[in-house]
């Protein structure tokens, strides 16, 4: 999404700015920008981050890409023995002991839920699990009619202190998609900082988190023109913020003029309307990437005014007319006339 590290061209001035620390100052002669991306989790993983001993740099950078295998292994409904594909078969029928990890993510999930009215909702696999963006399938009406009572975390029962999670009804299954990202980035992050990295960035597909700035400047984050691929809308200097972004345009099809993407209105079961991206920035990478699909999926008026509730977290909607909004706090003063 942001365009310095999205593509391994890029990440190639890291070298150049470590020659230049040869010249100018021998005693940081072996400090230097490192980074890589891989495919995991059905999209991009990236690091990249300054390291004064580079050795202690590529063994942090395999440690966050040793992370977020170790998340996806524990959160991905597409792996058969992952925990939560455990859930999905048994919790109807009794309630399951979960894992510390999973059960916390269940729980932030509902509270999210309930923070934006239900647009964030991570049963919507009920609905969602029926389509298929790569051989361009969808669910018939029938399909989607008859799975959509199954949307709805109120069928979630959960128990803290026994840590259990159980269904209220058959045919409801729950799906990560909309948080686990913002989790893997909050967590590389965390190894990061542990290992003595001060200054990175960790990406999973559309979310990002910040970590300190890029050695003296802003890191300059972009927000992709939802239509025109390759092509930056705006950027926003940011440094030590996470920040997230759900289009339509990363996993979709087109049908008879009709897009259909992988961000489902939980009221209708069908893909939402109305926004092409929403942005979200604020301090946790889990809430940004949880409320970046809500606000898209609530639309520019009721996403943004949901927004305003929230201290430190800000948003910015590109409508289905291109036209862009920013939430009060990135609004530019007005001039008093
Ligand atoms: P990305 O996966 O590109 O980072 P998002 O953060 O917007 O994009 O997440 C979209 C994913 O969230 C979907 O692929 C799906 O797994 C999941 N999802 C779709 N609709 C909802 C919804 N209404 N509530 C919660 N999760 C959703
Ligand atoms: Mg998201």
């Amino acid at each position: 999404m942001y365009k310095c590290c999205e593509s391994k061209h890029n990440l190639s001035f890291g070298p150049t700015l470590a020659a230049l620390a040869l010249l100018l100052t021998p005693a940081a002669a072996f400090a230097e920008w490192i980074g890589d991306a891989r495919p995991m989790m059905g999209t991009e993983v990236s690091v990249y981050l300054w390291s004064d001993d580079p050795q202690a740099g590529r063994a942090a950078l395999e440690a966050v890409f040793l992370e977020a295998s170790r998340i996806d292994r524990l959160m991905s409904t597409y792996k058969d023995e992952s925990e939560i594909s455990e859930i999905n078969r048994q919790a109807a029928q009794s309630a399951m002991v979960v894992g510390e990890e999973l059960y916390e993510l269940i729980r932030r999930s509902i509270e999210i839920s309930r923070l934006t009215d239900g647009a964030f909702d991570i049963t919507y696999d009920s609905v969602g699990q029926y389509y298929d963006f790569r051989r361009q399938q969808r669910p018939d009406e029938q399909t989607v009619e008859s799975e959509l009572p199954n949307i709805d975390f109120r069928h979630l029962q959960l128990n803290d202190e026994a840590r259990t999670v159980g269904f209220r009804q058959a045919g409801v299954r729950i799906n990560l998609g909309g948080i686990a990202k913002g989790y893997v980035v909050e967590r590389g992050i965390d190894i990061l900082r542990s290992r003595g990295v001060n200054n990175a960035i960790v990406t999973a597909g559309g979310d990002s988190r910040l970590l300190g700035d890029r050695r003296g400047r802003p890191w300059m984050v972009g927000i992709r023109d939802p239509r025109k691929e390759g092509e930056v809308a705006i950027s926003v200097p940011l440094e030590d913020e996470a920040v997230s972004t759900s289009g339509d345009y990363e996993r979709f099809f087109d049908e008879d003029g009709v897009r259909y993407h992988h961000i489902i209105h939980p009221g209708t079961g069908t893909p939402a309307g109305g926004v092409h991206s929403a942005t979200v920035f604020g301090s946790d990478a889990v809430v940004t990437d949880a409320l970046s699909t809500s606000v898209f999926v609530m639309g520019v008026d009721k996403g943004l005014r949901m927004i305003a509730t929230l201290d430190g977290y800000e948003s910015i909607v590109i409508d289905a007319d291109g036209r862009v909004f920013f939430s009060d706090g990135l609004q530019k003063p007005q001039r008093p006339d």
